[in-house]
């Protein structure tokens, strides 16, 4: 279990950021902390795919989306 590193409530390991909705929401505000959800959850899922794709083969499909 991972602890939120405001008020140490135990957090799901699987929780994308290192403390909880409650904190989030009083640190950031609701918009902003469901949008660093997002884009850390985006940030993962990213990751993850490169681990599958050949370091060129993704540099290309970049190279390619911005001649476009
Ligand atoms: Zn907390």
């Amino acid at each position: 279990m991972k602890k939120c590193i405001y008020c140490g409530t135990e957090i799901d390991d699987s929780c994308i950021v290192d403390f909880c909705e409650k904190c989030g929401v009083q640190t950031f505000g609701r918009k902003m902390f469901d949008a660093i959800i997002e884009n850390m959850t985006k940030a993962k899922e990213n990751g993850n795919l490169c681990h599958n794709i050949p370091e060129n083969n993704f540099q290309e499909s970049k190279k390619t989306e911005n001649f476009y």
